[in-house]
């Protein structure tokens, strides 16, 4: 980390810029021997690549926390089923609609749907929401993070309208999968359903936490060749934040160093990617965000969920934004892209191919 830049390390940064691919083990090689020299190269190259395709516009999405409701129980996740502490909550079809609306007025043109795995959101009551959304707002993008679910049901879901799915790989390492994650959960599963999702010609995101407990340089460079290989729309990526009441409590997090390392490393890959800097990346640190655009990132989702839910969202500890109402959190992040030279834009923000 402390070592000057070597010529080694500069030879694949140039590589990768030219030829958007590394061999699996120059991957490992160029994480191993980070610099805050090959950081500071990385991000230079990242962010002139950005503003080639995507000038100095920073997309940006409205953010509705549907439900905290989970069958599933990740080892990381605050909402996992296991969390008696955790305050559950559901919003109505009513609700949602409401947060739309005033999203549309703030100028939002997209909204993502996320929550946990609540049996509630049946493909009905789903395929029912996604087509007033879209019937209100015809300009507007409907994106879906609501986990694993079946091929037919993603089918109805897009047929009634949804435009976009964001779903984590987590990891692209099996056996790391297991150690994230309860026995009755499947990595092939996951891996199974974004297969599903791109067949279904969804624009689609995958992602992963940077610093997970029992990552490693190795299961990174595997996650940065499933990104080459399987050429997502999206790549969610942020840091890995203990939670109090799951089993990683006691885990260090992942840092802001080596998340802005990987963000600029998957912008090289895929030049035109949306790659959002995330809430995790300005929850570990005050200029998480900024610092993450900069770095190559270009989409930001601000919290569109009724301010009496978002501290019931807590993924992980000290999650920012939950006090604020939805313009204010917008009016924020548009000044602090203006503050770094780069603007909020109002439109559906689609990949540009
Ligand atoms: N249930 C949906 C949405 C999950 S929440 C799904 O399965 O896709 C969205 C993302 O938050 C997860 O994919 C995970 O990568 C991230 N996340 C969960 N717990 C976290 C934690 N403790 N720290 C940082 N990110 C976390």
């Amino acid at each position: 980390m402390s070592l000057p830049m070597n010529p080694e390390i500069f030879a694949l940064i140039e590589q990768l810029s030219a030829e958007h691919t590394l061999s699996f083990s120059d991957y490992v090689f160029l994480i191993e021997h980070r610099s805050d020299a090959a950081a500071a190269e990385l991000a230079k190259r990242a962010d002139a690549k950005r503003k080639e395709i995507y000038g100095n516009q920073i997309f940006v999405r409205g953010l509705i926390e549907i439900s905290n409701i989970c069958k599933n129980n990740c080892l990381y996740c605050g909402i996992r089923r296991d969390n008696h502490s955790c305050s559950r909550y559901r919003l109505t079809e009513e609700e949602i609609l409401y947060c739309c609306r005033e999203g549309y007025d703030l100028g939002f043109r997209t909204f993502v749907l996320q929550g946990g795995e609540d049996g509630y959101y049946t493909d009905s009551v789903l395929c029912s929401l996604i087509r007033k959304i879209k019937d209100q707002h015809p300009d507007c993008a409907v994106t879906l993070s609501l986990g694993e679910r079946s091929r037919r049901s993603y089918e109805m879901l897009r047929e009634a309208g949804a435009d976009r799915y964001l779903l984590r790989h987590e990891t692209a390492d099996a056996e790391h999968y297991r150690k994230l994650h309860p026995p009755e959960m499947s990595f092939d599963h996951r891996m199974n359903c974004l297969m599903d999702l791109k067949e279904l010609s969804y624009q689609v995101g995958c992602g992963f936490m940077v610093g997970s407990p029992y990552q490693t340089p190795q299961t990174l460079a595997k996650d940065l060749k499933f990104v080459e290989t399987f050429h997502p729309d999206m790549c969610g990526i942020g840091p890995f934040i203990p939670h109090q009441a799951t089993p990683f409590a006691k885990q260090p997090a992942g840092t802001l160093e080596l998340t802005l390392y990987l963000l600029s490393i998957i912008r090289l890959i895929q030049p035109n990617i949306l790659l959002p800097a995330t809430t995790a990346l300005g929850t570990i640190d005050p200029k998480g965000r900024e610092k993450g655009i900069l770095a190559g990132a270009n989409v930001v989702m601000p919290n569109l969920s009724p301010v009496s839910v978002r501290k019931k969202y807590e993924l992980y500890d000290n999650k920012i934004c939950t006090g604020e109402e939805s313009a204010q959190c917008r009016g924020c992040l548009s000044r602090r892209m203006e503050s770094i030279g780069y603007s909020l834009a109002t439109d559906r923000g689609d990949i540009k191919k």
